[in-house]
Protein backbone atom coordinates (compact mmCIF):
# COMPACT_ATOMS: atom_id res chain seq x y z
CA UNK A 1 0.00 0.00 0.00
CA UNK A 2 0.66 3.78 -0.03
CA UNK A 3 0.39 4.03 3.40
CA UNK A 4 3.25 1.13 3.67
CA UNK A 5 5.58 2.11 1.35
CA UNK A 6 5.19 5.77 2.41
CA UNK A 7 6.25 4.49 6.42
CA UNK A 8 8.97 2.33 5.02
CA UNK A 9 10.73 5.41 3.07
CA UNK A 10 10.76 7.32 6.56
CA UNK A 11 11.75 4.57 8.14
CA UNK A 12 14.89 4.31 6.16
CA UNK A 13 15.01 8.41 6.29
CA UNK A 14 15.25 8.21 10.14
CA UNK A 15 18.33 5.42 10.13
CA UNK A 16 19.90 7.56 7.80
CA UNK A 17 19.82 10.27 9.96
CA UNK A 18 20.29 8.83 13.33
CA UNK A 19 23.65 7.84 11.27
CA UNK A 20 24.82 11.37 10.10
CA UNK A 21 24.03 12.70 13.36
CA UNK A 22 26.13 10.24 15.20
CA UNK A 23 29.12 10.37 12.57
CA UNK A 24 28.22 14.26 13.59
CA UNK A 25 28.73 14.12 17.19
CA UNK A 26 32.06 11.36 16.73
CA UNK A 27 33.71 13.54 14.50
CA UNK A 28 32.60 17.00 17.22
CA UNK A 29 33.95 14.80 20.16
CA UNK A 30 37.35 14.14 18.10
CA UNK A 31 38.28 16.99 16.54
CA UNK A 32 39.89 19.28 18.99
CA UNK A 33 42.00 16.48 20.25
CA UNK A 34 42.71 15.56 16.05
CA UNK A 35 44.43 19.28 15.91
CA UNK A 36 46.58 18.89 19.08
CA UNK A 37 47.27 15.69 18.21
CA UNK A 38 48.71 16.25 14.61
CA UNK A 39 45.76 14.29 13.30
CA UNK A 40 45.24 17.14 10.70
CA UNK A 41 48.05 17.16 7.58
CA UNK A 42 48.81 20.06 4.72
CA UNK A 43 48.92 18.51 1.20
CA UNK A 44 50.01 19.92 -2.01
CA UNK A 45 49.34 20.05 -5.30
CA UNK A 46 51.06 21.44 -7.75
CA UNK A 47 49.98 24.35 -10.28
CA UNK A 48 51.30 24.57 -13.79
CA UNK A 49 51.49 27.93 -16.06
CA UNK A 50 50.01 26.46 -19.52
CA UNK A 51 52.30 28.00 -21.86
CA UNK A 52 55.34 26.42 -20.90
CA UNK A 53 54.44 23.82 -18.59
CA UNK A 54 56.31 25.59 -15.39
CA UNK A 55 55.68 24.97 -11.71
CA UNK A 56 53.85 28.37 -10.47
CA UNK A 57 52.75 27.33 -7.02
CA UNK A 58 50.24 24.35 -5.14
CA UNK A 59 47.44 24.87 -3.23
CA UNK A 60 46.93 23.82 -0.07
CA UNK A 61 43.96 21.41 1.09
CA UNK A 62 44.04 19.36 4.52
CA UNK A 63 43.63 15.26 5.12
CA UNK A 64 42.67 14.01 8.55
CA UNK A 65 44.76 11.03 9.05
CA UNK A 66 41.81 9.51 11.21
CA UNK A 67 43.54 6.86 13.70
CA UNK A 68 40.45 4.58 13.24
CA UNK A 69 38.53 5.75 9.67
CA UNK A 70 41.95 6.48 7.51
CA UNK A 71 42.32 9.25 5.64
CA UNK A 72 39.44 11.53 5.52
CA UNK A 73 38.35 13.47 2.43
CA UNK A 74 37.59 17.35 3.86
CA UNK A 75 34.48 17.16 1.99
CA UNK A 76 33.14 14.71 4.58
CA UNK A 77 34.29 16.91 7.65
CA UNK A 78 34.76 20.76 6.06
CA UNK A 79 31.04 20.88 5.70
CA UNK A 80 30.75 20.12 9.51
CA UNK A 81 33.30 22.01 10.62
CA UNK A 82 32.31 24.80 8.90
CA UNK A 83 28.46 24.68 10.67
CA UNK A 84 30.45 24.01 14.38
CA UNK A 85 32.98 26.66 13.73
CA UNK A 86 35.89 24.51 13.90
CA UNK A 87 36.77 25.32 10.12
CA UNK A 88 38.25 29.02 11.52
CA UNK A 89 40.94 26.75 13.61
CA UNK A 90 41.43 24.44 11.54
CA UNK A 91 42.54 27.00 8.29
CA UNK A 92 45.05 28.81 10.73
CA UNK A 93 46.80 25.63 11.57
CA UNK A 94 47.03 24.86 7.81
CA UNK A 95 47.67 28.59 6.81
CA UNK A 96 50.60 28.16 9.83
CA UNK A 97 52.12 24.77 8.49
CA UNK A 98 51.72 26.25 4.96
CA UNK A 99 54.14 29.04 5.68
CA UNK A 100 56.14 27.06 7.96
CA UNK A 101 56.80 24.70 4.85
CA UNK A 102 57.70 27.82 2.25
CA UNK A 103 60.08 29.10 5.32
CA UNK A 104 61.96 25.75 5.55
CA UNK A 105 61.92 25.50 1.46
CA UNK A 106 63.44 28.92 1.24
CA UNK A 107 65.77 28.34 3.85
CA UNK A 108 67.47 25.36 1.50
CA UNK A 109 67.24 27.51 -1.93
CA UNK A 110 64.69 26.90 -4.10
CA UNK A 111 63.18 29.42 -5.95
CA UNK A 112 60.39 31.27 -3.61
CA UNK A 113 57.16 29.23 -4.07
CA UNK A 114 53.59 30.54 -3.49
CA UNK A 115 51.09 28.21 -2.43
CA UNK A 116 47.24 29.36 -2.39
CA UNK A 117 45.20 28.14 0.86
CA UNK A 118 41.70 28.19 1.23
CA UNK A 119 39.72 30.66 3.44
CA UNK A 120 36.46 29.70 4.22
CA UNK A 121 32.85 31.46 4.54
CA UNK A 122 33.16 30.93 7.92
CA UNK A 123 36.90 33.14 8.26
CA UNK A 124 34.94 36.02 6.16
CA UNK A 125 33.11 36.57 9.36
CA UNK A 126 35.88 36.28 11.68
CA UNK A 127 36.90 40.45 12.37
CA UNK A 128 40.37 39.14 13.21
CA UNK A 129 41.05 37.61 9.91
CA UNK A 130 42.89 39.69 8.20
CA UNK A 131 45.24 40.10 11.33
CA UNK A 132 45.72 36.37 11.87
CA UNK A 133 46.74 36.20 8.37
CA UNK A 134 49.13 39.04 8.48
CA UNK A 135 50.34 37.48 12.06
CA UNK A 136 51.06 33.94 10.19
CA UNK A 137 53.09 35.19 7.29
CA UNK A 138 54.96 37.50 9.37
CA UNK A 139 56.10 34.63 11.50
CA UNK A 140 57.73 33.25 9.19
CA UNK A 141 59.57 36.61 7.33
CA UNK A 142 57.64 35.81 4.01
CA UNK A 143 55.75 38.65 1.65
CA UNK A 144 52.14 38.05 1.63
CA UNK A 145 51.90 37.45 -2.15
CA UNK A 146 53.07 33.35 -1.13
CA UNK A 147 50.09 33.10 0.24
CA UNK A 148 47.09 33.63 -1.93
CA UNK A 149 43.60 33.31 -0.51
CA UNK A 150 40.83 31.11 -2.13
CA UNK A 151 37.67 31.99 -1.18
CA UNK A 152 34.53 29.71 -3.05
CA UNK A 153 32.50 31.64 -5.26
CA UNK A 154 29.30 30.90 -3.01
CA UNK A 155 30.62 32.58 -0.71
CA UNK A 156 30.71 35.53 -2.49
CA UNK A 157 26.93 35.76 -2.91
CA UNK A 158 26.26 35.01 0.54
CA UNK A 159 26.89 38.47 2.03
CA UNK A 160 27.79 40.92 -0.51
CA UNK A 161 28.94 43.49 1.80
CA UNK A 162 30.93 41.42 3.98
CA UNK A 163 33.48 39.84 1.56
CA UNK A 164 33.63 43.11 -0.14
CA UNK A 165 34.52 44.41 3.17
CA UNK A 166 37.28 41.49 4.25
CA UNK A 167 39.04 41.31 0.74
CA UNK A 168 39.69 44.93 0.28
CA UNK A 169 41.68 44.99 3.51
CA UNK A 170 43.29 42.11 2.84
CA UNK A 171 44.06 43.34 -1.11
CA UNK A 172 45.55 46.65 0.91
CA UNK A 173 47.72 44.69 3.00
CA UNK A 174 48.62 42.78 -0.46
CA UNK A 175 47.75 39.30 0.04
CA UNK A 176 46.10 37.66 -3.63
CA UNK A 177 42.56 36.86 -3.57
CA UNK A 178 41.54 33.90 -6.22
CA UNK A 179 37.73 32.96 -6.78
CA UNK A 180 37.53 29.30 -6.21
CA UNK A 181 35.51 27.37 -8.05
CA UNK A 182 33.74 29.94 -10.28
CA UNK A 183 31.19 29.10 -12.88
CA UNK A 184 30.07 26.93 -9.70
CA UNK A 185 27.27 28.96 -8.33
CA UNK A 186 25.37 32.61 -8.94
CA UNK A 187 28.62 35.16 -8.89
CA UNK A 188 27.43 37.88 -10.88
CA UNK A 189 29.51 39.65 -13.26
CA UNK A 190 28.68 42.81 -11.20
CA UNK A 191 30.47 41.15 -7.79
CA UNK A 192 33.35 40.54 -9.91
CA UNK A 193 33.37 43.79 -11.54
CA UNK A 194 33.01 45.38 -7.77
CA UNK A 195 35.67 43.21 -6.16
CA UNK A 196 39.52 43.54 -7.33
CA UNK A 197 40.38 39.99 -7.28
CA UNK A 198 43.48 38.97 -8.73
CA UNK A 199 42.70 35.05 -10.09
CA UNK A 200 39.60 33.30 -10.99
CA UNK A 201 39.22 29.69 -10.64
CA UNK A 202 37.66 28.11 -12.75
CA UNK A 203 35.45 25.26 -11.36
CA UNK A 204 36.33 21.56 -12.66
CA UNK A 205 32.91 20.69 -12.98
CA UNK A 206 32.65 23.83 -15.61
CA UNK A 207 35.83 22.43 -17.15
CA UNK A 208 34.38 18.69 -17.50
CA UNK A 209 31.59 19.55 -20.05
CA UNK A 210 32.62 22.83 -21.53
CA UNK A 211 36.03 21.54 -22.92
CA UNK A 212 33.93 18.89 -24.90
CA UNK A 213 31.03 20.93 -26.27
CA UNK A 214 31.63 23.58 -28.96
CA UNK A 215 28.66 26.29 -27.51
CA UNK A 216 30.72 25.31 -24.14
CA UNK A 217 33.88 26.28 -25.76
CA UNK A 218 32.61 29.15 -26.46
CA UNK A 219 31.47 30.38 -23.05
CA UNK A 220 35.14 29.54 -21.77
CA UNK A 221 36.60 31.34 -24.66
CA UNK A 222 34.30 34.62 -23.55
CA UNK A 223 34.98 34.14 -19.99
CA UNK A 224 38.86 34.51 -20.62
CA UNK A 225 37.62 37.48 -22.59
CA UNK A 226 36.48 38.88 -19.32
CA UNK A 227 38.56 37.86 -16.98
CA UNK A 228 41.56 39.82 -19.61
CA UNK A 229 38.98 42.64 -19.77
CA UNK A 230 39.57 42.75 -15.76
CA UNK A 231 43.04 41.77 -15.31
CA UNK A 232 42.18 38.60 -13.96
CA UNK A 233 44.38 35.36 -14.37
CA UNK A 234 42.67 31.88 -14.92
CA UNK A 235 43.43 29.01 -13.48
CA UNK A 236 41.36 26.07 -14.40
CA UNK A 237 41.49 23.68 -12.03
CA UNK A 238 40.61 19.60 -12.64
CA UNK A 239 42.45 19.12 -15.16
CA UNK A 240 42.63 15.45 -16.18
CA UNK A 241 42.71 14.20 -19.40
CA UNK A 242 45.46 16.02 -22.25
CA UNK A 243 42.63 16.86 -24.67
CA UNK A 244 41.40 18.83 -21.86
CA UNK A 245 45.22 20.62 -21.43
CA UNK A 246 45.04 21.22 -25.24
CA UNK A 247 41.81 23.15 -25.59
CA UNK A 248 42.60 25.15 -22.31
CA UNK A 249 46.41 26.38 -23.86
CA UNK A 250 44.38 26.78 -27.12
CA UNK A 251 41.96 29.29 -25.56
CA UNK A 252 44.94 30.95 -23.33
CA UNK A 253 43.87 30.11 -19.77
CA UNK A 254 46.81 30.56 -17.53
CA UNK A 255 47.14 28.01 -15.61
CA UNK A 256 46.33 24.28 -14.78
CA UNK A 257 46.03 21.99 -11.82
CA UNK A 258 44.90 18.28 -12.11
CA UNK A 259 45.09 14.91 -11.61
CA UNK A 260 46.48 15.41 -15.30
CA UNK A 261 49.80 16.58 -13.49
CA UNK A 262 49.61 15.30 -10.35
CA UNK A 263 47.13 14.51 -7.20
CA UNK A 264 47.73 16.01 -3.90
CA UNK A 265 50.56 14.63 -2.18
CA UNK A 266 52.17 15.20 1.45
CA UNK A 267 54.71 18.31 1.33
CA UNK A 268 57.73 15.71 1.53
CA UNK A 269 56.91 14.16 -2.05
CA UNK A 270 56.21 17.82 -3.31
CA UNK A 271 60.04 18.94 -2.11
CA UNK A 272 60.96 16.03 -4.09
CA UNK A 273 58.98 16.84 -7.35
CA UNK A 274 60.67 20.77 -6.70
CA UNK A 275 63.75 19.09 -7.39
CA UNK A 276 62.85 17.11 -10.59
CA UNK A 277 63.31 18.13 -13.92
CA UNK A 278 59.40 19.21 -15.34
CA UNK A 279 58.54 18.23 -18.68
CA UNK A 280 54.92 17.55 -18.68
CA UNK A 281 53.74 19.41 -21.65
P1 LIG B 1 38.78 23.09 -3.76
O1 LIG B 1 39.39 24.17 -2.97
O2 LIG B 1 38.00 23.47 -4.97
O3 LIG B 1 39.96 22.10 -4.11
C1 LIG B 1 40.03 21.33 -5.27
C2 LIG B 1 39.60 19.91 -5.03
O4 LIG B 1 39.64 19.19 -6.25
C3 LIG B 1 40.51 19.12 -4.09
O5 LIG B 1 39.70 18.17 -3.41
C4 LIG B 1 41.44 18.39 -5.06
O6 LIG B 1 42.02 17.24 -4.51
C5 LIG B 1 40.46 18.05 -6.14
N1 LIG B 1 41.10 17.84 -7.44
C6 LIG B 1 42.20 18.45 -7.94
N2 LIG B 1 42.45 18.05 -9.19
C7 LIG B 1 41.48 17.16 -9.50
C8 LIG B 1 41.20 16.38 -10.69
O7 LIG B 1 41.88 16.44 -11.70
N3 LIG B 1 40.10 15.58 -10.63
C9 LIG B 1 39.30 15.51 -9.54
N4 LIG B 1 38.26 14.69 -9.57
N5 LIG B 1 39.55 16.21 -8.40
C10 LIG B 1 40.63 17.03 -8.41
P2 LIG B 1 39.85 17.92 -1.85
O8 LIG B 1 41.28 17.99 -1.45
O9 LIG B 1 39.08 16.71 -1.54
O10 LIG B 1 39.12 19.18 -1.24
C11 LIG B 1 37.76 19.39 -1.45
C12 LIG B 1 37.33 20.75 -1.00
O11 LIG B 1 37.46 20.86 0.42
C13 LIG B 1 38.18 21.89 -1.55
O12 LIG B 1 37.77 22.22 -2.84
C14 LIG B 1 37.91 22.98 -0.55
O13 LIG B 1 36.68 23.60 -0.80
C15 LIG B 1 37.80 22.18 0.74
N6 LIG B 1 39.10 22.22 1.43
C16 LIG B 1 40.18 21.41 1.32
N7 LIG B 1 41.17 21.79 2.17
C17 LIG B 1 40.70 22.87 2.85
C18 LIG B 1 41.23 23.73 3.86
O14 LIG B 1 42.38 23.60 4.34
N8 LIG B 1 40.42 24.74 4.30
C19 LIG B 1 39.15 24.94 3.80
N9 LIG B 1 38.42 25.96 4.29
N10 LIG B 1 38.64 24.17 2.84
C20 LIG B 1 39.39 23.15 2.37
MG1 LIG C 1 40.54 25.72 -3.44
MG1 LIG D 1 38.09 24.83 -6.36
MG1 LIG E 1 35.96 22.71 -6.05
Amino acid sequence: SIKGRYDQHFAVYDDAMREELLWEQTITNEMTTALSSEQFEVYLQPKYRLQDGVLAGAEALVRWNHPKQGFLSPTTFIPLFEKNGFITKLDQFVWDKTCAVLRQWDNKGYPPLSVSVNVSRADIYNADLTNILLKTVQKYGLGVSRLPLEITESAYTENPSQIIEAVESLKKLGFLIEMDDFGSGYSSLNMLNQLSLDILKLDMQFIRSETTKPKSQGILRHIMAIAGTMGLRVVAEGVETKEQLERLCEIGCDYGQGYYFAKPMPCEAFETLMRGPIDLI
